[in-house]
């Protein structure tokens, strides 16, 4: 699915926030406001173990989404794993950080009820690739996570994703904030870092939704993708100035170009026999990059 050659509008959005409900310092009307004064067109509230309805603090521009995060299981390394459930109409029935709850059984869940799994910092939760590659039923992996990478230094977890793509499995990224708004010493405001841009029919829950299923949006921590063209054996792609622009696949792992000064504005790849998808990334010279999501060869 390319939402470049898809009819519809571009609305940016935040899949990952927290508020008072949970460990969040504000509300979601606070938050709410921020985000429409930003110029974002979508938002969802993922309180841990909490779900809230914020159906009535949407408008002006911006359309909430209902969502909730929960943390579940235990990896090897003693973490939770942590995952997001988008577009369902109530609580999820767990206890939030119980390690006897499955991270598969919460997805599970998720799609039962119709909503979207995603697979919440899997670097920053110290996930190994093969715990990452057991879960199944994950419609999307978070590429950056914008508070981990604040935090921790470790909010990209791309080749997580890649691993997946990699193995067959078709899995879409996202890059988001994790939002909490926090007062902490030498650490920037972490809302407005990782977001996602969706071609949408309307500006309707049901529309945004139906974009994120169907994968039709890309993902950045800064750069802009203006356009993306498939055809004849060749993936073309333009950009706000760049540094470097990958084409990322298997198996023949790809090219990326590279330039100075952020001199590249677009670049194109041809696709060579046997390779099964093929991704961009582009990154600026400001350390900010995008994902698309993978174009699928066969
Ligand atoms: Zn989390
Ligand atoms: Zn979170």
């Amino acid at each position: 699915m390319n939402p470049f050659s898809e009819p519809g509008v571009w609305l940016r959005g935040n899949l990952h926030t927290h508020t008072v409900n949970s460990d969040g310092r504000l509300t979601p009307e606070e938050h709410a406001e921020r985000y429409r004064e930003a110029g974002y067109g979508f938002l969802a509230v993922t309180d841990h173990g909490e779900y809230v309805d914020t159906r009535g603090v949407g408008g002006g521009g911006l359309t909430m989404l209902q969502g909730e995060e929960l943390s579940a299981g235990r990896t090897g390394a003693g973490t939770l794993y942590h995952v997001i459930a988008l577009g369902i109409g109530e609580a999820l029935p767990f206890q939030e950080a119980d390690p006897a709850v499955s991270p598969q059984a919460v997805i599970d869940h998720v799609n039962e009820v119709g909503g979207i799994a995603v697979l919440a910092h899997p670097y920053w939760s110290g996930l190994t690739h093969g715990e990452a590659m057991a879960l199944k039923g994950i419609a999307a992996v978070e590429a950056y996570n914008h508070v981990c990478e604040l935090l921790n230094d470790r909010g990209e977890a791309a080749a997580h994703w890649d691993h997946m793509l990699t193995a067959g499995r078709r899995v879409n990224a996202l890059a988001v904030d994790d939002a909490h708004s926090k007062e902490r010493e030498h650490m920037p405001d972490d809302s407005f870092g990782g977001w996602v841009v969706a071609k949408c029919r309307d500006r309707s829950e049901k529309a945004i939704l139906e974009a994120l299923r169907r994968g039709l949006y890309y993902s950045s921590s800064g750069p802009t993708i203006s356009g993306v063209e498939v055809g004849d054996g060749e993936v073309s792609v333009t950009c706000s100035p760049a540094k470097k622009i990958a084409f990322v696949s298997v198996p023949c792992l790809g090219v990326c170009f590279k330039a100075p000064g952020d001199s590249l504005t677009g670049a194109s790849y041809s696709l060579r026999p046997g390779e099964r998808y093929v991704r961009v990334q582009v990154t600026d010279s400001r350390g900010g990059r995008a994902w698309t999501n993978p174009v699928y060869v066969e």
